[in-house]
């Protein structure tokens, strides 16, 4: 790809409209969809979730027991599977997993935290917004997935001079030195 044609896709990408909802959403506030052409599934995360959970509860009991009869069958093939792409998912997702649901956070008001951040007045800046890539570059590499973002000032927003790594434990125990 070329570096043009790199940042047309960074534009394309920042906003998409959900086609469920209607609601124009940042990209963290989407799948991931290779099969599509924008790489981002149509439906935002949280269609996509309410929709799970709809069918989940209609087709519950049936669920489970088809479930649990295929993996009673199958369960000598499944577990060394589930245990290698639970380590892989883990790997390949937890750097960006951060920003996004960051993101939804903040913006997407039907995110089971938002009333904590967005809801509270807490913003993500700009650069973050915009991009993964810069988010990345002032924050560095997320450390492990123990790791997550630490606003300094618990008041303030999402922006580099607000934001570091920290376990939950340093949360933890910097808030009781802050005295929230
Ligand atoms: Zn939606």
């Amino acid at each position: 790809m070329t570096k043009a044609a790199g940042i047309i896709d960074k534009q394309e990408l920042s906003m998409k409209q959900c086609i469920k909802c209607k609601q124009q959403l940042n990209e963290g506030c989407f799948y991931k969809d290779v099969s599509r052409k924008d790489g981002l599934t149509n439906w935002c995360k949280s269609c996509v979730k309410n929709h799970r959970k709809d069918y989940y509860q209609t087709y519950c009991e049936e669920i489970k027991i088809r479930c649990n009869a295929y993996f009673q069958k199958h369960r000598k093939e499944i577990l060394p599977c589930m245990k290698a792409y639970s380590k892989i998912y883990i790997q390949k997702n937890y750097h960006r997993r951060a920003w996004s649901s960051m993101i939804c956070r903040c913006t997407d008001i039907r995110h089971i935290s938002h009333k904590n951040y967005g809801g509270r007045g807490i913003t993500v800046c700009q650069r973050w917004l915009d991009s993964f890539e810069d988010f990345k570059k002032d924050m560095g590499e997320r450390p492990s997935p123990e790791h997550s973002i630490d606003r300094i000032n618990n008041n303030g927003n999402y922006e580099p001079s607000n934001c570091k790594w920290s376990t939950m434990k340093e949360q933890n125990s910097n808030k009781r030195v802050r005295g929230r």
